[in-house]
């Protein structure tokens, strides 16, 4: 049985899978793409990885805790 689930993003440890270079960083090294605040519940952030420079935005978003 295995089990191994890929998360994008991981609350405990406060990092994110690039899903093309897979390198595990520290969330405050994404760049998030400019949200309107006022409805940042209902739409998925878009993160830029520094590394590669891809664009993606987690599928289970929502998880991210509002500072
Ligand atoms: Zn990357």
């Amino acid at each position: 049985m295995q089990s191994r689930e890929h998360k994008l993003v991981d609350p405990e440890k406060r990092t994110i899978l690039c899903p093309r270079c897979e390198e595990e960083q520290p969330m405050r090294d994404f760049a998030t793409l400019g949200m309107c605040p006022l409805y940042s519940s209902m739409l998925s952030p878009i993160y830029r990885c520094k590394r590669c420079n891809h664009l993606f935005a987690p599928r289970s978003a929502g998880v991210l805790a509002t500072a």
